[in-house]
């Protein structure tokens, strides 16, 4: 099959993330991807600025992650986890249990972020279900949010910019508390929580657990907020028995500065999920942890199990490589690599700033964010960044990027300076 046949059976018959099958954006047909490296079909090749949404932390094709996955594939795929169980599983939950907060020591593995997120939901239910609370069974969470695409992680994305309105005939409602104002950086006004502590005060009774990513709001609009936000929700879950679930699926793994978002606040959650990054990019797999409480509680009372049970739960294939990738990421300087890249894109993007389309430059960790003051042109803005040799994939008003970790100066500069040059040339508000 040619290049242009493959583009046009694609076009014809496979869906693309958010994309029209009547009228699809262009795609880019990719040969092979080397560290940050993306080979596109027709030979050129991108600087990768996305880490595959915050996945490929190492790169593509690192050699010791090529090689657990060839050393694996060659003992066993997958086996079914139910009545069966083996050393990649094992080995991952004990590697989990060490690194995450003390309190997290019981895992979950399943297939991918959203599924984690509807885990970790069903385990708040079942938790205070076993406590003879049935009643409670709804959740808080915080506007400008995102949690994944199924139903239940679809309910506790943020209302105007989620898929509420859709699905509005088949999504639970629950309480959404203003979106946290107070900045990373800025200094902390104890105002902030007050929209959330109104809410939990008011409907804690009909509350199994509050749900929201620490410190970083992803794809809900690249916010990034105080700890001070995240201490403060901690002790309200606390006074009002409620549970606590941190969704660490794009923060984990150091992309933020710190191992996990939760640590820049020093907080314990109830649950924890982490996804993306987790394989290093390599494929799906995702992790639910929880404290022994939430475990325990939930075995309290019949049905006595947690009811959850995917076909390819702790798939060995996917254990085993994220086994290596914890590794690889924990003997390297990952915190030295993460701020050397936050210093170079605060510099790299310092000339968007002065910029009239430009609603704000931030940077936290490996995340770089220009939100422009109106929705960017998709398909030409696309065009403009594989023209300069990087890939870039905008959404809505926010250009960003969180690169492999791995990237040199140079490489980034590269990437910077495109981020400078395609922006200019956007359109004005
Ligand atoms: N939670 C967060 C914070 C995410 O960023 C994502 C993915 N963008 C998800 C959940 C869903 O993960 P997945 O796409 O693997 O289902």
């Amino acid at each position: 099959m040619n290049t242009q046949t493959l583009l046009d059976y694609d076009r014809e018959h496979l869906w693309h993330p958010y994309t029209s099958m009547a009228d699809p954006l262009p795609v880019y047909p990719v040969e092979s991807a080397t560290g940050v490296r993306i080979r596109l079909m027709d030979g050129r090749e991108l600087i990768d600025g996305m880490a595959s949404w915050w996945s490929a932390i190492h790169g593509y094709s690192h050699p010791i992650l090529i090689q657990a996955l060839q050393e694996q594939a060659a003992r066993m795929s997958h086996v079914m986890f139910g009545g069966l169980t083996h050393r990649p599983a094992v080995e991952l939950a004990r590697l989990l249990v060490e690194l995450t907060p003390a309190a997290l020591d019981k895992v979950f593995l399943c297939d991918s972020g959203s599924v984690a997120v509807e885990v970790a939901m069903k385990m708040a239910i079942q938790y205070h279900y076993a406590a003879g609370h049935p009643k409670r069974c709804r959740f808080l969470t915080i506007r400008s949010g995102y949690h994944g695409d199924t139903c239940h992680a679809m309910s506790v994305c943020d209302p105007v910019a989620g898929m509420h309105q859709i699905f509005a005939g088949i999504l639970p409602r629950y309480f959404f508390a203003d979106r946290p104002e107070c900045l990373f950086t800025q200094e902390w006004d104890d105002r902030d929580i007050d929209s959330f502590r109104q809410l939990i005060e008011q409907h804690h009774r009909e509350l199994c657990a509050v749900i929201l990513e620490p410190i970083v709001q992803g794809a809900g609009g690249m916010h990034f907020y105080h700890p001070e936000y995240l201490r403060q929700v901690r002790l309200l879950c606390d006074t009002f028995g409620v549970l606590l679930i941190v969704d660490e699926i794009a923060t984990g793994f150091g992309r933020s500065g710190a191992l996990f978002g939760c640590d820049h606040a020093g907080i314990t959650p109830d649950i924890m999920c982490l996804g993306k990054a987790l394989t290093g990019g390599t494929m799906t797999l995702a992790a639910v942890m929880a404290t022994s409480e939430v475990a325990m509680g939930i075995s309290r009372a019949a049905p006595g199990v947690f009811m959850h049970g995917p076909t390819f739960m702790g798939n060995p294939l996917a254990c085993h490589v994220a086994c290596a990738s914890i590794r690889l990421l924990l003997e390297s300087d990952w915190q030295q690599q993460v701020s050397r890249i936050e210093h170079l894109l605060e510099q790299g993007l310092a000339p968007c700033r002065e910029m009239a389309q430009v609603q704000d430059v931030r940077v936290l960790g490996a995340i770089g964010v220009v939100e422009m003051k109106v929705p960017v042109r998709m398909k030409e803005i696309q065009a403009a960044f594989v023209e300069r040799g990087v890939w870039v994939r905008p959404f809505g008003r926010l250009v960003y990027v969180m690169p492999p970790y791995c990237i040199s100066a140079l490489d980034l500069n590269i990437l910077t300076a495109a981020i400078v040059e395609v922006v200019a040339g956007e359109g004005q508000p």
